[in-house]
């Protein structure tokens, strides 16, 4: 069932790899009627278009223009956000492997991320936006009414992984927790807007709960959030 908050308002959702920010920011976005915005997925498309153009990652001008120009769209699909680059669906390639082993490399770049940033606050002018990532919070949407940062165990992280990509994936879970461990790392230590939980942000450690629980907890935490601003607390 939907819910109508008595004031429109943003909700960031930060967090590592795999701990359910994109399922559950989707399933927020959709119980307010809101607009869901996957930061990850745009930082995907720089990648996956800078391998396709045989871009190094190391070539940290060639990002720089390539982010400058490129035209990222996000719209809502049936199974998911579609994300168009230059008009054409990149969708799946963002997905691929190769795209989540280089992603951290570009999305440590300085002025890729002011490019994503830009247009990512744009995004969220009109409030009524749910936008998970790394440095939502932080950083893209500091003055979000809303921050959630979203964890669970390195083990149920990967573990959600293997089970997503399928056994033909031709990985194990310790080399998918390996990778996932570090693409934490990169992403905690990089000196622009590294992985980090806001000090205003609600922990939510997803570890063996239902994502229903934790969609319920967030949209929860908004009411209380959006009710205090039309109460004038805020
Ligand atoms: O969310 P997802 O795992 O698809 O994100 C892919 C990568 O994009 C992250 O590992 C991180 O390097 C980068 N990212 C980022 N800032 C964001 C969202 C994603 O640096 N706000």
């Amino acid at each position: 069932m939907n819910v109508r908050y008595p004031h429109r308002i943003n909700i960031a959702i930060d967090g590592p790899a795999g701990a359910g920010k994109s399922t559950v920011a989707r399933l927020v976005a959709s119980r307010l009627q809101y607009v869901y915005v996957d930061t990850g997925a745009m930082y995907r498309a720089v990648t996956c278009i800078a391998l396709e153009r045989g871009l190094a990652v190391a070539d940290e001008a060639g990002l720089a223009s390539l982010a400058d120009t490129l035209d990222i769209t996000l719209l809502p699909g049936e199974g998911g956000q579609v994300v168009l680059a230059d008009g054409d669906d990149v969708t799946d390639r963002i997905r691929s492997r190769e795209v989540t082993a280089s992603v951290s490399r570009v999305s440590a770049n300085a002025a890729v991320r002011r490019r994503m940033s830009e247009l990512q606050r744009r995004m969220a002018t009109a409030k009524g936006v749910v936008m998970d990532g790394r440095d939502i919070g932080t950083h893209v949407l500091p003055d979000a009414e809303l921050k959630v940062f979203l964890t669970a165990s390195p083990r149920e992280r990967a573990t959600r992984r293997y089970l997503e990509l399928g056994d033909d994936a031709g990985v194990t879970l310790d080399q998918l927790e390996q990778e996932i461990a570090q693409r934490d790392r990169m992403d905690s230590e990089r000196e622009i807007a590294p992985l980090r939980q806001a000090a205003d942000a609600v922990l939510i450690d997803s570890t063996g709960r239902t994502v229903t629980e934790i969609v319920e907890e967030i949209v929860s935490f908004g009411l209380k959030a959006a009710g205090s601003i039309a109460a004038g607390e805020n």
